[in-house]
């Protein structure tokens, strides 16, 4: 793999990084967000970010919290990043663990700041809100000087995922060999396709408009932190930095057989037939047959009203399930994804 330029234009953006990204060795600071407001007329929102400088090789952005209530990849890219020797790496590694850090301080899957959701604000602006600029920042300024990517979340609050990574296919359907290599490296035990109908808003949007191999990665949820799952994304992401050759450090594979699933088909995602109480009856991870139960549904509005049980259209993977009792009618209880057969066993 060719290392793209070491250097930034850090003129195209307002968001100041007072690190010096290219030098030799390991430092960790903030860049900082202008953003006027109440709390913060004057000054600026601070991002956290680490950059790890070894000998001439590829530049790898780790990213996470972007989403700010998915705290798996945060612990994750803070624990890689400690046991990163730049005497034995080649190449760089540049690590922002709370990408929408206004938003992972409160705990929120958007920013508080403005309302945004961050992996639907790409391409982004230099002159708009927090949340576009952080993602102008990613398409623009970073992406452009990098030769991979991985951006860690995972259900939040609102969800629970079973661990997988997410490559996406590239605009004309074909499936990017790079991006499943990352995801085979990362060794989830299952890979989640993204179609080439992925929202071009997202991270993943934006690494396939610059061209840069990327996975995203789903790691449980539920607002809290699973250390089996923070354990096996640092376990991961060695691996991946062992494939483009930065290291010879790597843990042993994992799930080289995982499945490739894809949940293209709308009748694959279980929503709240009304508002009620949600009671899961399968979990992230499951198999399941076509017909068999995945919910079951109790209102609320109509207490006497016999519960409803909702159930998969087809053989699925139970790819992740609400972590709300209470929802509302439209709300996800459950996605479901079906397998996907790959010409050339990729
Ligand atoms: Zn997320």
């Amino acid at each position: 793999m060719t290392a793209r330029s070491m250097t930034f234009d850090w003129s195209q953006t307002r968001i100041h990084c007072p690190l010096d990204l290219a030098a030799p060795g390991k430092r960790a600071g903030h860049l900082l967000l202008p953003w006027s407001d109440n709390t913060n007329p004057l000054g600026g929102h601070p991002i956290p970010v680490m950059v790890a400088t070894g000998a001439p090789g590829p530049t790898l952005l780790l990213t996470a919290g972007v989403h700010g209530d998915e705290f798996e990849g945060p612990v994750a890219i803070l624990d890689l990043w400690r046991d990163i020797d730049p005497a034995t790496l080649r190449g760089r590694v540049i690590a922002l663990p709370a990408l929408n850090a206004p938003a992972v301080r409160a705990s929120c899957r958007t920013s508080p700041l403005d309302g945004a959701n961050l992996n639907r604000a790409f391409p982004g602006d230099p002159d708009g809100g927090p949340t576009a600029q952080i993602a102008h920042l990613v398409e623009a300024v970073l992406l452009p000087g990098c030769d991979a990517a991985v951006d860690l979340h995972s259900g939040g609050k609102a969800s629970w995922f079973h661990p997988c990574a997410l490559p996406a296919r590239a605009p004309d359907g074909a499936i990017d060999t790079a991006n499943m290599a990352l995801a085979r490296a990362f060794g989830a035990p299952a890979i989640w396709l993204l179609g080439s109908g992925n929202d071009a808003r997202s991270l993943n949007g934006a690494a396939t408009r610059r061209g840069v191999p990327m996975i995203a990665a789903e790691l449980g949820g539920g607002g809290a932190i699973d250390p089996a799952l923070t354990a096996l994304a640092v376990r991961g992401l060695w691996r991946i930095m062992a494939a483009l050759g930065m290291t010879d450090a790597a843990p042993a594979p994992e799930n080289p057989d995982a499945g490739v699933w894809e949940t293209a088909d709308p009748a694959l995602r279980i929503t709240a037939p009304f508002d009620g109480l949600v009671e899961p009856l399968a979990r992230a991870g499951d198999r399941v047959g076509a017909g068999q139960p995945v919910a079951r549904w109790l209102s609320l509005a109509e207490p006497g009203r016999a519960p409803v049980t909702l159930r998969a259209p087809r053989d699925a993977l139970v790819l992740a399930t609400g972590q709300r009792g209470l929802v509302a009618q439209g709300e996800i209880a459950c996605q479901l994804a079906s397998a996907v057969e790959m010409p050339g066993g990729v």
